[in-house]
C-alpha cells in the first residue's frame, strides 16, 4: 500500500509499504479520507518529540472496515486507544487515560491506503454522512468537548453569552459553528490570516482581525482560546468579563506568562481541554449526520500523493481552507 511518512523536519514521502498483520481484537480499515491536524503540522517542523522520524502520521479518518469483526462497515475512529480500566477509563474520562497510545503518534497513522487499529476504537456511520465530512468528527468532537466543559463554568445559559473565539483554523471555525447551533448569538471570532476570516465569513460568522482592533476589554462571558500563545492568552484574560470562563484549546506555544493576578481578582475560571471522550465522539457523527454545522464548504479535498504539497501549503497559509483531507 502507499503510506505518507514523516521522514525528518519538513520532508514527507509518499512509499510503497507492506500492510501490518492484523493483532487479536484489531481490524483494518481502508482509508477513505484523512484530514491533516494541527498537531501533523506540529510533527512535520520536528516539534514533537512524540513522533519521530520513520512515523506515518494522520489520525482523523473515515474509512470502510475490510478486516474484522466490523468487515463491510463504514466507520469513524477514535485515534486514541485507552486501557478501559484504569481510573480515568472507568470515570468516562478516557481522554486521560493513563495507558493510552495514539494512531499516528506511537504506532502507524492514517495518511495510508489502509490501517490497523483496535476494534473498540471504530464508530460505525450512518449512511448518509459521507466519509469527507466523517472525518472531521476528531477535530469537532474536540471542541465538542471544550465547549461542554466551559458550559458547565458558567452560571447563566451558553446561550446568553456573549462569546468570543481566538483562531479561525479548524478547531475555532468548528467551535463556533458548534456555538452558533447551540443558540449563541452574540459571537465574535478572532483571526490575524485575511484568507481564514474570508472562510469563515463565508460560513456566516462574524470576524475581526484583531491587530486592527483589540476585543473590548471585560466583555465576554466565555472566551475560547484556539490558538495558545503568549498574545491570545493575554487577549482571553483581558476580553473576559469578571466571573467568566476562559476554556484553552490552543497548544501553539508555552511562552510568556499567564496574568493570574487578573485571573484571580476577576474570579475568571481558567480551564483546559484535551481531545474527547467515546461519548463526545458519538455526538460529534449525530451532530454532523443532522447537518446542524451547515454546508462543510471550507473543507478542501486534495489525493494522498498531493499530500507534501498540502502540508507546505498550509505551513505558508496558502490555502483558504480550514480544513484539507486527505484521499487515498
Ligand atoms: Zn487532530
Ligand atoms: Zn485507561
Amino acid at each position: 500500500m502507499q503510506a505518507l511518512y514523516y521522514m525528518g523536519p519538513e520532508r514527507l514521502e509518499l512509499r510503497e509499504t507492506e500492510e501490518l498483520p492484523l493483532a487479536e481484537g484489531e481490524s483494518r480499515v481502508r482509508i477513505q479520507a484523512t484530514g491533516i491536524c494541527g498537531s501533523d503540522l506540529h510533527a512535520y517542523h520536528g516539534h514533537d518529540p512524540r513522533r519521530k522520524p520513520g512515523l506515518i502520521l494522520g489520525h482523523e479518518a473515515a474509512g470502510v472496515v475490510v478486516e474484522g469483526a466490523l468487515a463491510g462497515k463504514r466507520v469513524t475512529m477514535n485515534p486514541l486507544i485507552v486501557c478501559g480500566h484504569c481510573e480515568y477509563c472507568l470515570e468516562g474520562r478516557q481522554n486521560l487515560c493513563s495507558n493510552r497510545t495514539m494512531i499516528g503518534m506511537t504506532r502507524p497513522g492514517s495518511f495510508a491506503e489502509t490501517l490497523t487499529i483496535p476494534d473498540h476504537c471504530l464508530i460505525e456511520l450512518p449512511e448518509s454522512l459521507t466519509s469527507v465530512a466523517a472525518a472531521l468528527t476528531e477535530p469537532a468532537a474536540t471542541a465538542l468537548h471544550g465547549i461542554n466543559r466551559l458550559e458547565r463554568a458558567l452560571l447563566r445559559p451558553l446561550s446568553e453569552a456573549r462569546v468570543l473565539v481566538i483562531g479561525a483554523g479548524a478547531i475555532g471555525l468548528l467551535v463556533s459553528l458548534i456555538l452558533r447551533y447551540k443558540g449563541v448569538r452574540h459571537l465574535r471570532l478572532a483571526d490575524t490570516n485575511p484568507l481564514r476570516r474570508r472562510t469563515a465569513e463565508q460560513a456566516g460568522l462574524v470576524t475581526f482581525d484583531p491587530r486592527d482592533e483589540a476585543p473590548d476589554a471585560n466583555a465576554f462571558e466565555a472566551v475560547f482560546d484556539c490558538v495558545g500563545s503568549a498574545p491570545t492568552r493575554d487577549m482571553a484574560t483581558s476580553a473576559v468579563r469578571p466571573g467568566g470562563a476562559i476554556m484553552h484549546l490552543g497548544l501553539q506555544d508555552n511562552k510568556g506568562s499567564l496574568d493570574v493576578r487578573t485571573i484571580t481578582l476577576k474570579e475568571v475560571t481558567f480551564l483546559g481541554a484535551y481531545t474527547y471522550s467515546s461519548s463526545d465522539l458519538r455526538a460529534t457523527v449525530a451532530l454532523l449526520d443532522s447537518q446542524a454545522l451547515g454546508p462543510l464548504d471550507w473543507v478542501e479535498v486534495r489525493r494522498l500523493d498531493q499530500g507534501a504539497e498540502a502540508f507546505a501549503d498550509l505551513v505558508a497559509g496558502n490555502t483558504p481552507a480550514a480544513k484539507v483531507i486527505l484521499q487515498p
